[in-house]
């Protein structure tokens, strides 16, 4: 079973190249203080919608041939029991599955990476600097853990971070850009805080993109720095 918080039924830009359906899921062990889904934190019989994951189902039943994919994003997708199950039933059904997480549960992110056709990862900073960020001691050692799990799987992925100068320095995206590129990372998108979705205790971003780019340029990989 999962806890499902809301379902879109159909999206361009969450899995590249892929029509798609998002399934959210109710939960998340972190408590990003910029989180746009604070609805999703709680995992006790909380929805953030009228979708039960059955119901889920049965709408895919009707979108087989029109849907390339479904994505389970969150809240944090790893922090449910009944992901692999879902997985398996999304692929049973026809659709490639894709994945956004943060990798809050290494262990469940390496049970269901053979079952997933497409990962978005979330990095929040450097990982020795994450509780500042999420808030939870500890988080940045499970998502260095699930990146590295991830990064030697084979499985297809972008890692993506948001970026705001309240939160990650100069220096801190130097190094994050360093530990992506020793960690093997192929391809990171990068994207400003928009002004218009920051709280009001980090005000505005100081960084524009070419200081994005400049400040990661020791990644040797695939760069992009989306602007929403
Ligand atoms: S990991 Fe994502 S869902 Fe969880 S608190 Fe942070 S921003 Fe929100």
């Amino acid at each position: 079973m999962l806890a499902v918080g809301g379902f879109v039924p159909f999206t361009t830009i969450d899995f590249p190249g892929r029509l798609a359906a998002v399934v959210f899921t109710q939960g998340c062990p972190w408590r990003c203080g910029y989180c746009q889904n604070p609805h999703l934190w709680q995992t006790d019989g909380v929805s953030g919608g009228d979708t039960s994951w059955a119901a889920v189902l049965e709408i895919l039943e009707t979108r087989r041939g029109l849907l390339d994919a479904v994505v389970f994003s969150g809240g944090e997708p790893t922090a449910q029991l009944g992901l692999a199950a879902a997985c398996t039933a999304v692929s049973d059904r026809g659709f490639e599955v894709g994945l956004h997480t943060g990798g809050a549960v290494p262990e469940r992110l390496a049970a269901v990476l053979p079952l997933v056709d497409w990962v978005g990862f979330d990095v929040k900073a450097p990982f020795d600097l994450y509780e500042h960020t999420t808030r939870v001691p500890g988080s940045g050692d499970r998502a260095r853990e699930s990146l590295s799990l991830l990064a030697a799987s084979g499985v297809p992925f972008e890692v993506r971070t948001t970026v705001h100068s309240a939160l990650l320095t100069p220096d801190a995206l130097r190094s994050l850009a360093c530990e992506l590129d020793a960690l093997g990372v192929g391809r990171w998108m990068l994207q400003p805080f928009r002004a218009e979705g920051a709280p009001a205790y980090l005000g505005a971003s100081r960084y524009s993109a070419d200081d994005l780019h400049t400040l990661t340029s020791g990644f040797r990989g695939h760069r992009e720095v989306r602007l929403a």
